[in-house]
């Protein structure tokens, strides 16, 4: 074995991949985690996390991704700062290669790789991204104090985006594309009793415009999804959330998926069609998609892991 060669590789250091490595780590396997593109995932763009099992008070998810990630390491997982870039599963050892050029060798692999924001892909839209258009209001909101934005999306994130934002800006309006909100009731309760919002509903985002050099957005034209009327809004910032898409363009043609290229794993099971490839977190779950299930998965994923390492030494 090579110093690149190893019994298990996680990709991903969200709470699947963390999860995955501390338990991975506890049965001895010294796992090697790749950190990707966004360490921690989702939760390191989200500000107060108050449904994560533990803690009485309100967590901060940067906080708590960082407390996994150190538990990871104090047990004994090798953290490696980059993103995979190409990997062949079905090789024997499965091969990963980092953008570094780097290659690793494993036995066994855990895909943790999570989803990424969605977006609407209207060509104005893409235009603006980076200069009023953002999908992270954590990220980007504080550049909107005392300006008006608006969000599109009707689920928990477009949700807690809208009040997230309140902190900052002078009026939020959410757009949704129907007449009633998909996100939980208690966010819905704080969204309607937030002054601040204002909710327009059964529209989209049709168009972005603003000014050219430099970039700004200016207004917003929305579309009713009943009568197809346009409306013409005076916005300084659009923060879209509509949803996430899975992170799996590296493993198309080697993993069976939906149609929505989430990665397909048996039932009740995180494994995978290749044999010693499993997949935790929302890189497989559409369903689910909270922070405190991919990091169930990810126990699954390690455990499996553990238990196909051990049956193949025996045959060995
Ligand atoms: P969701 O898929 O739940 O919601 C996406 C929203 O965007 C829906 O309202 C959908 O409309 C709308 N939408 C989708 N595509 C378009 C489009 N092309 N144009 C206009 N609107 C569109 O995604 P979220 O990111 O909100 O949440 C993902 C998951 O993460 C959920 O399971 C959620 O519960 C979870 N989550 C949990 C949090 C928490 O527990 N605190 C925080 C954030 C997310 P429609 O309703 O019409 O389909």
């Amino acid at each position: 074995m090579n110093k690149n060669h190893h019994k298990l590789i996680i990709l991903g250091s969200g709470p699947a991949g963390c999860t995955a490595a501390i338990y991975a780590a506890r049965a001895g396997l010294n796992p090697v985690l790749i950190r990707g593109m966004e360490p921690g995932g989702q939760l390191t763009i989200t500000t107060d996390v108050d449904n994560y099992p533990g803690f009485e008070k309100t967590v901060q998810g940067p906080w708590l991704m960082e407390q996994m990630e150190k538990q990871a390491l104090s047990v004994g997982t090798i953290l490696i700062n980059g993103t995979v870039v190409k990997c062949d599963l079905k090789s024997n050892p499965i091969k990963c290669i980092l953008d570094n050029g780097e290659e690793y060798y494993s036995e066994t692999c855990i895909i943790a790789t999570g989803a990424s924001a969605r977006w609407l892909n209207i060509p104005t839209e893409t235009k603006f991204r980076g200069f009023g258009v953002s999908a992270c209001a954590t990220c980007d909101g504080f550049f909107y104090r005392n300006k008006e934005v608006i969000v599109v999306g009707g689920g928990n994130t477009a949700v807690e985006e809208a009040l997230f934002l309140t902190n900052f800006a002078s009026k939020v309006t959410l757009i949704h594309r129907k007449n009633t909100l998909r996100a939980e009731k208690i966010l819905q309760d704080r969204l309607f009793n937030n002054s601040k919002i204002n909710i327009i509903w059964d529209h989209i985002l049709e168009e972005v415009l603003g000014e050219e050099s430099p970039l700004i957005v200016k207004h917003a034209i929305i579309k009713s999804t009943i009568d197809s009327n346009l409306t013409k809004l005076d916005v300084d910032g659009i923060f879209i959330a509509i949803g996430h898409d899975p992170n799996t363009k590296l493993f198309i043609n080697q993993l069976t998926m939906d149609k929505e290229n989430y990665i397909l794993t048996e039932s009740d099971s995180t494994k995978t069609n290749i044999d010693g490839v499993y997949a935790a977190g929302d890189v497989q779950d559409k369903i689910y998609r909270q922070a405190v299930t991919a990091a169930g998965h990810g126990c699954m994923a390690a455990l499996e892991a553990e238990k196909f390492l051990s049956l193949k030494l025996k045959t060995l």
